[in-house]
């Protein structure tokens, strides 16, 4: 395979610190993975990989498809859409995949068709995916083998009364099922404190390098590292523009260098003007508009960088957020397929 002009390195150690971190953090609750969306976009395999060698248990995927993917690993997958009827031959052959039912027709539907052990999403307010907790207290789920009751906080990242509200509700419901186990905190809910964690916390963003919660600041390290090569340099003559629509215009002339990577990675335009690489510590700014496939840098700082050489985009997903206005979720789940994904 030729190698891409474009890659992910990847921090195989800083996902297994954080994945610890969270665990600990989590207290007596077991600490799952949330690995849909293909793990973020670092590659769901990879993932479940490292996190199933560090003692993770419990994975979280989206869809069946997602489910399938990681059918060979032969580790408990938790499916979150439930299951539709088109999902049901797959999730009734599936081993060690299950459900998360969301709907009093998924709950139907498993039922009657021998569905073995399942779990239940309970909506406690954030009126997205989830039965009310009325049907629960009503009997909807009495002779299910349910393995986790979990529900989801609306507004974990924020100090709102919703989110004890949304914990009253979820404890409300201890005892009222068969479930084996109760499931609330997603990454940024485990910040919220022990009485948030209940039997198993479920953190995505942060295993990837996501800071959600201040107070995780110190202890989460940045796992995704995108790094692109420079495929010419160029002398721009003061008073020349670059890139298209002519947006930036050299004050003085300027060293440029154009790197392989543009919106078609998850490189949107609004880096335009405001991105940031590094050659080692020299910072090189995004210069001009950013294109489908070509990004300019401003190499003033970096004459010792030739055509071949890697440049590591700036990627701190906290600091990119702030910088681009994407949230954390969407800078990482964006980049494309044609980044090589390396592990070290
Ligand atoms: C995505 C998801 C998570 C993980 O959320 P993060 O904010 O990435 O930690 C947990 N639970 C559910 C139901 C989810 O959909």
């Amino acid at each position: 395979m030729i190698p891409a002009p474009l890659r992910l390195r990847l921090d195989g150690d800083a996902l297994v610190s954080n994945w610890r971190f969270l665990a600990a953090t989590s207290g007596p609750a077991a600490c799952g993975a949330a690995v849909k969306a293909d793990g973020y976009g670092l590659g769901a395999q990879q993932v479940v990989r490292r996190l199933a060698g560090a003692g993770c248990r419990d994975f979280f995927v989206a869809t069946w498809r997602e489910a399938l993917a990681l059918a060979d690993l032969g580790v408990a997958v938790s499916v979150l859409h439930g299951v539709r009827e088109e999902d049901l031959p797959a999730a009734l052959a599936a081993g060690s995949a299950r459900p998360v039912l969301n709907t009093v027709q998924q709950v139907r539907r498993w039922r009657e068709a021998g569905g073995g052990a399942c779990d239940v999403m309970v909506d406690t307010g954030m009126n997205r995916l989830g039965i009310r907790p009325e049907d629960v207290a009503a009997g909807l789920l009495d002779g299910l083998t349910v393995e986790t009751l979990m529900s989801h906080l609306a507004c974990a990242d924020e100090d709102v009364p919703l989110n004890a509200l949304q914990r009253e509700r979820f404890a409300a419901l201890a005892g009222r099922t068969a479930a084996k186990r109760m499931s609330l905190a997603n990454s940024a809910g485990i910040a919220l404190g022990a009485d948030y964690a209940f039997d198993l916390t479920r953190p995505g963003i942060a295993l990837y390098g996501g800071v959600q919660a201040a107070a995780f600041a110190a202890q989460i390290r940045q796992v995704v590292f995108p790094q692109a090569q420079l495929l010419q340099r160029r002398l721009v003559p003061a008073g020349q523009s670059v890139g298209y629509n002519a947006t930036w215009t050299a004050p003085a002339d300027t060293e440029v260098g154009i790197v392989n990577l543009g919106y078609a990675d998850g490189y949107l335009r609004c880096f335009s003007g405001k991105g940031l690489a590094w050659a080692g510590d020299i910072e090189l700014p995004v210069i001009g508009r950013v294109s489908m496939d070509l990004t300019a840098l401003d190499m003033s700082g970096a004459p010792h960088l030739a055509e071949g050489d890697w440049v590591t985009i700036d990627y701190s997903l906290p600091q990119t957020a702030a910088r681009s206005g994407l949230s954390q979720y969407e800078l990482i789940t964006g980049l494309g397929a044609r980044f090589d994904r390396l592990w070290e």
